[in-house]
């Protein structure tokens, strides 16, 4: 039936071929207006297209219209505003003072396109995870291979329509398809990879990656702790905690993926979560305030990881009433290490609750594994939140709030290791995909003074340089 449809590798490798011919002249072409009205266009289109966005999103999994404008175009026309108002200078070479050594010439590091990119994308926040580093490309004034998720088919195709309206596919295309899509792409010689994922996936980018050394940006995932101390204001804390942990239904890369709750406030913190679910949520998973779990494989394996600890010992404090594809707030405890849900992302609306009483142990527990994209800590008491930060390590830290570091442009998001490669966001994003050229230019350098032979004199004058400068 499909004999005459092309293999996936001939668009892909058409798509590349057109942006790879072109940029030589769009090194010379795309500078800061052209750049500007690139993002100022791709603006126009996100606005002309937000119900169809509000739309799709609900297709793919259910996410409520607030949630799309509050997760999906409000940090991307935030990150649009950002980078047109502070491209210029950005895009302006660094005049660099020069050393003793390199007295007589004069420095600077130019920001320069890396070339063609790739974007692969993930379906959980599918738009602006998509469209997001777009930014940031176009910003560096790179072209951009988009390939979304095709787990969200929906937000897929309008990616797809919205980009093939706006743009030329020399500058931006985007590929559908799956996983095998994604290998004929990988398989190419980009400049960049940019990949937003898991870390299982994210390992395969980095080798494919290796063959043709492509420098990459990895954002990944992980098990985000999220400690409750005894000096916590609990009514604020469990706000934050339900909003990051249950926006999305659970399935966001830095939401709270299980919680340390000091022994002495548990209880009354327990009571505060139950009640602030309550009155977000009411009970059960058919909240229209809540998203549904992405498809049937990602709810039965959230049903799993509840079955496998259930079977385990863990008790449910709050059932969130799983059916199928709605999964409402779950709260459980009595986790134990021989429980696959204490080592798996849990991705979805499950919150395990581990009391502590020696906060010594909660770190030695953090260090003991990955390095995680996120670290929440809700303490009252300024220097035990400052040992926590100093004693481990994260991509980024919330401090008595969950999730919004994300929306900060002035900071750098990414993870650290497991949990990622390199930054997005702002300037940060800007410069994933902008390769900073060391520029040395003479004017009346003294170290031809010190070039071969190497007579008497010279080494003389290499002596002295050696003590001046050494
Ligand atoms: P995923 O790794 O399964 O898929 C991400 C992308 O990679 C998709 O486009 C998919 O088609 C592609 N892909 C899948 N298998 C591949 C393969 N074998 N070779 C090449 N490409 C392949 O991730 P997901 O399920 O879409 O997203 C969830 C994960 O992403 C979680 O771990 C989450 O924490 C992480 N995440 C991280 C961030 C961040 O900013 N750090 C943001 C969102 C999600």
């Amino acid at each position: 039936m499909n004999a005459t449809r092309p293999p996936i590798a001939d668009p892909v490798n058409a798509a590349f071929a057109g942006q790879s011919a072109t940029v030589a002249a769009r090194r010379q072409s795309f500078g800061l207006g052209a750049r500007r009205d690139a993002l100022g266009q791709l603006g126009t289109a996100i606005r002309r297209n937000e119900a169809a966005l509000v739309a799709a999103l609900a297709t793919d999994f259910g996410k409520p219209e607030a949630e799309v404008i509050l997760t999906e175009i409000l940090p991307v026309m935030q990150e649009l505003r950002h980078t047109s108002r502070h491209l210029r200078r950005w895009m302006r070479p660094r005049r660099v003072v020069p050393t003793l050594a390199t007295f007589g010439t004069s420095a600077r590091v130019r920001p320069e396109p890396r070339g063609v990119c790739l974007i692969i994308a993930p379906w959980n926040y599918p738009f602006s995870l998509a469209i997001g580093p777009l930014i940031s490309a176009l910003a560096a004034g790179n072209s951009a291979i988009i390939k979304p998720s095709e787990l969200t088919p929906a937000t897929s195709a309008l990616i797809a329509r919205l980009i093939a309206e706006t743009f030329p596919p020399e500058l931006v295309t985007v590929i559908e398809g799956g996983v095998d899509a994604a290998e004929a792409l990988l398989a190419l010689p980009f400049d960049h990879i940019f990949f937003t994922g898991s870390p299982a996936v994210g390992k395969i980018v980095m080798a494919a990656a290796a063959k043709t050394l492509a420098s990459v940006t990895l954002e990944l995932g992980g098990k985000s702790p999220t400690i409750i101390g005894p000096d916590a204001d609990l009514k604020a804390a469990a706000k934050w905690v339900v909003f990051g942990k249950f926006v999305n239904a659970g399935q966001t890369c830095i939401a709270p993926d299980h919680l340390f709750v000091h022994s002495s406030v548990k209880a009354a913190f327990i009571a505060e979560l139950r009640s602030r679910i309550d009155a977000t949520y009411g009970k059960g998973g058919r909240s229209p305030h809540l998203a549904r779990i992405v498809n049937e494989k990602h709810a039965a394996r959230l049903s799993a990881l509840l079955r496998d600890a259930a079977a385990k010992g863990a008790r449910v404090i709050l059932d969130g009433g799983a059916d199928s594809r709605h999964i409402g707030p779950t709260l459980i405890e009595a986790i134990t290490p021989e429980m696959q849900i204490d080592h798996e992302e849990i991705f979805g609306p499950i919150l395990p609750i581990l009391p502590y009483d020696d906060l010594d142990g909660v770190i030695r527990q953090i260090n003991a594994r990955p390095k995680p994209l996120a670290l929440y800590i809700f303490d009252g008491q300024r220097a035990r939140v400052d040992r926590i930060i100093a004693a481990t390590s994260s991509g980024s830290v919330g401090v008595n709030l969950t999730v919004a570091q994300f929306s900060h442009t002035g900071l750098p998001f990414g993870g650290v290791n497991a949990s990622g490669i390199g930054a997005a966001h702002g300037h940060y994003g800007f410069r994933a995909f902008s390769h900073e050229r060391a520029i040395l230019a003479n004017h009346f350098s003294a170290l031809p003074l010190v070039f071969p032979p190497y007579t008497d004199r010279v080494q003389r004058l290499i002596t002295l340089f050696k003590r001046v400068l050494g």
